[in-house]
């Protein structure tokens, strides 16, 4: 952020929220004083809302279909923080490029890393593409510490859920029940999706197919619907193409029969349809968060959306799939 910027946002915030340095009280909870959420995605905001209800208020930073790599930083970004009782990222240095700055211009003691109000959804979970050496010539890599994207995978949900459920007890535990309670019920949900996202993945891998992606974004939900990834439009995450490497990617597009360029709202660009032209390809552009794509707020439909596209695009009718093991399946008669 630049110099310039960040001493105008501090003015702005030190006028709008009567100082700079917020007090870390512990907050009574009453119908108009709900627990303050700052959410940097709308993912994390949607876990926030089903596991919070109406003991909390949530405001998201980044718009749906951003590049969280990029998200330009914003006077109101900075007055949400400011007012905020918990803060969530996703973390894993997925929005490093932002978020830092923000939170040492907001100056609020009570969601600073290291602090209850803090939460980084993602932290713990299992991460694929780390790399094994550190390696100065990787600098400009936005992936430094392996792929981040897990708030578009199946198994980032349930984590991500969990994580907010206990940081929302930190901070309010006088709610711990009513939080309990929205978790389970939000699990409930998720375990229903998750039958269907494995039956249908179960057909999708069987085509045993290669998949080509312009960033290394939907890499967990590709793994997870059995599907191996052969190329990336991108040389290194965060790196525009080059003439050379699209020509290989070209090639292994040709080579493996891939159907489909996978791309996102923010990469869906001339370099993705110069692919496709060559190759013959289809481009399918997927939501990178909850929201995006017009898809609804909600982050289980969401991927069920995702899932379902994904599917069409290597020859499997979801639906079709889901009712004919619907017909395989007995139904269950409730007695043990
Ligand atoms: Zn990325």
């Amino acid at each position: 952020m630049q110099r310039w910027l960040l001493v105008f946002l501090v003015l702005l915030v030190s006028a709008s929220s009567g100082g700079l340095v917020s007090a870390a009280p512990t907050r009574a909870l009453s119908g108009s004083d709900k627990l303050q959420v700052v959410a940097t995605l709308p993912d994390l905001a949607n876990l926030a809302t089903a596991i919070g209800g109406d003991r909390i208020d949530v405001k998201t930073l980044a718009r749906p279909g951003q590049n969280l790599h990029a998200v330009r930083v914003k006077p109101s970004h900075l007055v949400a923080l400011s007012k905020a009782d918990l803060f969530l990222q996703v973390g894993l240095s997925l929005e490093h490029a932002w978020i830092p700055g923000l939170l040492r211009t907001a100056r609020n003691r009570k969601v600073l890393p290291g602090t209850n109000g803090f939460v980084s959804a993602g932290e713990g979970y299992s991460m694929i593409e780390v790399p094994v050496r550190l390696d100065r010539s990787l600098s400009a890599d936005v992936h430094p510490a392996g792929n981040p994207h897990i708030n578009i995978s199946l198994g980032g949900g349930p984590h991500m859920a969990e994580r907010i459920r206990d940081g929302l007890i930190r901070v309010d535990p006088a709610g711990e029940e009513a939080y309990r309670a929205g978790f389970a019920q939000w699990m409930t949900r998720y375990d229903e999706a998750r039958l269907r996202w494995d039956v249908v993945s179960a057909a999708v891998a069987e085509k045993k197919a290669d998949a080509c992606l312009y960033h290394q974004e939907f890499d967990y939900l590709l793994g997870e619907m059995g599907l191996s990834i052969a190329a990336f439009l991108e040389p290194r995450p965060g790196l525009a193409p080059t003439p050379s490497h699209l020509a290989k990617v070209i090639d292994i597009v040709k080579a493996k029969e891939i159907p489909v360029i996978l791309t996102a709202p923010w990469s869906n660009n001339k370099n993705c349809r110069r692919v496709a032209e060559l190759t013959g390809a289809a481009i399918l552009q997927l939501p990178v968060m909850t929201g995006s794509e017009n898809q609804s707020g909600d982050w289980i439909r969401m991927i069920d959306a995702t899932v379902e596209k994904i599917a069409a695009a290597y020859g499997v009718d979801a639906q079709a799939v889901l009712k004919a093991h619907a017909e395989a399946t007995p139904l269950s008669t409730g007695k043990s």
